[in-house]
Parts: C-alpha cells; structure tokens; sequence
C-alpha cells in the first residue's frame, strides 16, 4: 500500500513536472509513510467490511454504498450508476492536471462464503457468494493511498485530481469496457490498478492471460443450393457458435 501510494505521489509530480528536490521529496515520502502507518485501523476495518458483504458482479450494493460513504466522508465528489451500471461509480477530488485514476475490483465469486482466517472450508453462509481473490481489500487500500496523498497535496498546496472507481462485476468481465466507452478516462492521465490475487505478485502492462472473452457468436449465411450444385451439403443453412 505504501509502495502504491508512493507511485501516486511520484506520478503526480513527474505528470505535473513540479520541481521538487531531493530533500523535499524524500520528506514527502516520509509523511506519506506516516500517514499510512496511522490508517492501519481503518485499513482492516474497511477490508473487513467489504468482506462481509460477500456481493456478486452488479450486486455490489452495500459495498459500493459502503465504500462512497467513506469517501464522500473524505471529501471525494461521487457520480453514482455511471456508464449506466447500477453499482458503479466514480469518486474524485482535487483539480486540474495530472488527473490519477485509481481502480480495483469488488465483486465477489458464487458459493465461495469463508469465515476468515479459517484455512479449511468453513462458509459464513453455505452456498452464499464469498471472497475468493482479493476483491474486498483492493478499493479499501486505494481509498488509504488516495487519503494519504490528498493529505499531502493539500499541505503543500500541489495541482492534481484523484479518481477512485470499482471494477464491477470483473468476474464476468462486465464493465470495463463500458466504462472506456462511456468516456470515464477521457482526460485521464494515467490509470494505476490493483488487482489483488491469491499469490501476492504483481505485473503490470499487456499479457497474453490477462484478456476477458465472455463469448462470441459467428453467424453465417448461405443460399440454399442442392445436392447436386454442392455434393455432400446438408440442408443445413444457418451454422452458429456461442
Ligand atoms: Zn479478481
């Protein structure tokens, strides 16, 4: 989380070309440190609740409800149901240029309710939907980083916007897409998500397994012919994969 928070901080000077020296900046560092070592609690509060809520893609009501009233609390202006998605939103402060954008998931996966810190399977509620990634800490922790900065960015008055945004509904690859379509990165500088997976590491930049495919459907169209015309044609004439 620091390191994210960090890279939030570096990016928004590097974008805004603020000249800082080393000195400052290694002092900014520290601060930001400090300001994070003192959301310990409110991180695992936050995490924890948002596991609780155990929500399925474009269910995420409580978390979503949850997760825009601790940052309205903070400042943060909310859109809700932006790019016409119930449980999404778009969360922002601050002003001007570099504008950060922040993401990370939040829906949940069916029939994997888990009492935590139990390492046998032990559901909260049988068959209910559950964590099984990483879903519940990722907002949480980006809601602390973008704290932590905006601290910052207020106490040495620098120019800069922060966005925060939950992918929803990521397990059926539901929404991203729609948000690109409906304009939410237009002036966005740079994006940094965080996806918070099961084995601890991290990677960044495009992948050949990092792509979603739900399904595709070909559908192909031909004049009826006879046998004769094409020997071995059946009579068959629309052909469809799904
Ligand atoms: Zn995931």
């Amino acid at each position: 989380m620091k390191k994210f928070a960090l890279a939030l901080l570096a990016t928004a000077a590097a974008l805004a070309q603020t000249q800082v020296s080393a000195e400052k900046e290694a002092s900014m560092k520290a601060d930001l440190k400090g300001q994070i070592d003192g959301m310990k609690k409110q991180a695992q509060v936050m995490v924890d609740s948002v596991f609780s809520f155990g929500e399925l893609g474009f269910q995420e009501l409580e978390t979503s409800k949850y997760l825009t009233g601790m940052l309205e609390g903070a400042g943060f202006k909310v859109e809700r149901g932006v790019a016409g998605i119930p449980t999404a939103w778009m969360a922002s402060w601050g002003e001007g240029k570099p504008v950060i954008s922040l993401g990370s998931d939040i829906d949940d996966i069916p029939q994997a309710s888990q009492k935590p810190a139990v390492a046998w399977h032990e559901p909260l509620i049988e068959g209910a939907p559950g964590n099984g990634e990483g879903h519940n800490s990722g907002v949480p922790l980006n809601i602390v980083a973008a704290l932590a900065v905006k601290k910052v960015m207020e106490r040495e008055h620098l120019k800069g916007t922060i966005r925060l945004w939950p992918g929803v509904a990521e397990e059926l690859v539901g929404t991203k897409a729609y948000y690109v379509r409906a304009g939410l990165f237009k002036d966005v500088d740079v994006v940094l998500f965080c996806h918070v997976a099961s084995n601890l590491t991290v990677s960044y930049g495009p992948s050949v397994n990092q792509n979603g495919l739900v399904s595709v459907e070909y559908m192909f169209k031909e004049r009826a012919r006879t046998r004769r015309e094409r020997p071995g044609a059946g009579a068959v004439r629309w052909t469809r994969w799904s």
